[in-house]
């Protein structure tokens, strides 16, 4: 049975990035929940974990793995917390593991507008240096419809207030989030506000219906019609053309996704639609070109 130092309250999730970093449990659940495409926390009520429970999985992950260079502050918004209630925590961090390379959270754009750029500063130089932000669109109606809680403008706010102190940001988009009916507004929009923040790193996943298309559709404000493989194709080249970004890394490489892609943008654009357009005229669905066939 696979062994870990400390008992995590289930399920958890780390973005395919941090696979190799330590977890630390620093709320339970997500303090927003109400996403209709999300059912990661669905069978949890938030939660913040008392400091002396989190200070102890702090020492027993430390004992353990000892070369630790990152640490993922779970669960869904671990940034929710105050800067009051961050610092003991990355300090505690800092103690047990000496130099760390960088502390990363998911985040939502109202939990960085709820910090003054001071205390943004000073949670960086404890070494939060990376935050995870699933904006999912930049479509102001789309974000309604899907009870996101943000709009364009406190997303891009949000974005650039972290940006500014040094705070680093990962986005995540996801493909076929409006179905047919919103798919060309989501793309344009969506690239609109890439563009707008320049992330350091951008990923884009595949809509999934866990529940099954119905329960999506009731839970989607909207007209939910689901799209084809090759119309999320066709979503995601529209996005991709539409970027213009200065050195984005970006990866489309979750289990989601139907094609794996990734490079640096926009470096890499011209390379990405070439691989879209092959997999958009493939007669066989079922098999899809690699980014190797063409590189
Ligand atoms: S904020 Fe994130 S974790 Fe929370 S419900 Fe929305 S997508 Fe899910």
């Amino acid at each position: 049975m696979f062994f870990t130092p400390i008992a995590y309250d289930e399920p958890l999730f780390r973005p395919p990035a941090e696979a190799r970093s330590a977890i630390v449990q620093a709320t339970l659940g997500c303090s927003w929940n109400q996403c209709a495409f999300c059912e990661m926390y669905t069978s949890k009520k938030f939660r913040v974990r008392s400091i002396e429970d989190v200070k102890s999985d702090i020492s027993n992950i430390a004992k353990y793995y000892k070369g630790t260079k990152k640490i993922f502050l779970a669960d869904g918004n671990a940034f929710v917390l105050s800067t009051k209630k961050l610092v003991p925590i990355l300090d505690e961090i800092n103690k047990k593991f000496g130099k760390i390379q960088r502390v990363s959270s998911y985040a939502l754009p109202k939990d960085i507008l709820s910090k003054s750029e001071q205390e943004l500063k000073e949670l960086k130089d404890l070494g939060l240096k990376l935050l995870y932000i699933g904006i999912e669109t930049g479509d102001e109606e789309l974000l309604k419809l899907i009870h996101k809680g943000e709009t364009f403008n406190s997303t891009v706010d949000g974005i650039t207030k972290a940006h500014k102190i040094g705070i680093d940001t990962s986005i995540m988009i996801i493909n076929g989030l409006g179905g047919k009916v919103y798919s060309e507004q989501h793309a344009l929009k969506s690239a609109e506000i890439i563009n707008k923040v320049n992330p350091k790193f951008l990923s884009t996943l595949t809509l999934s219906l866990p529940y099954g298309l119905e329960h999506f559709q009731n839970r989607f404000e909207g007209y939910y019609q689901q799209q084809t493989i090759v119309e999320l194709f066709k979503e995601l080249r529209l996005f991709i053309k539409n970027l213009e970004v200065e050195n984005v890394i970006y990866r489309s490489n979750h289990v989601s996704n139907n094609i794996p892609l990734q490079g640096t943008l926009s470096k890499d654009k011209d390379v990405l639609l070439m691989l879209l357009e092959k997999a958009i005229n493939n007669t066989d669905p079922g098999i899809f070109p690699s980014q190797s066939d063409i590189l």
